[in-house]
């Protein structure tokens, strides 16, 4: 969906990294130094960012 803007672990405010992350990597840039790069050090904020995937368009084409 949406990345939280907060880390659900510690609470760590990532949302506004998110943006920058996916170009790195979609520039071909290794995820583990993009996330070393951006200072997310702890383990539950680097999962948030390794396993997202943006689906918000794909859910937004359905109404309830
Ligand atoms: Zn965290």
């Amino acid at each position: 969906m949406i990345i939280p803007v907060r880390c659900f672990g510690c609470g760590q405010v990532v949302g506004h990294l998110w943006e920058d992350y996916k170009k790195r990597v979609e520039k071909g840039e290794e995820p583990k130094k993009v996330l070393d790069d951006l200072g997310l050090e702890r383990y539950c904020c680097r999962t948030l960012f390794l396993t997202h995937k943006d689906l918000i368009k794909e859910i937004a084409r359905f109404k309830v």
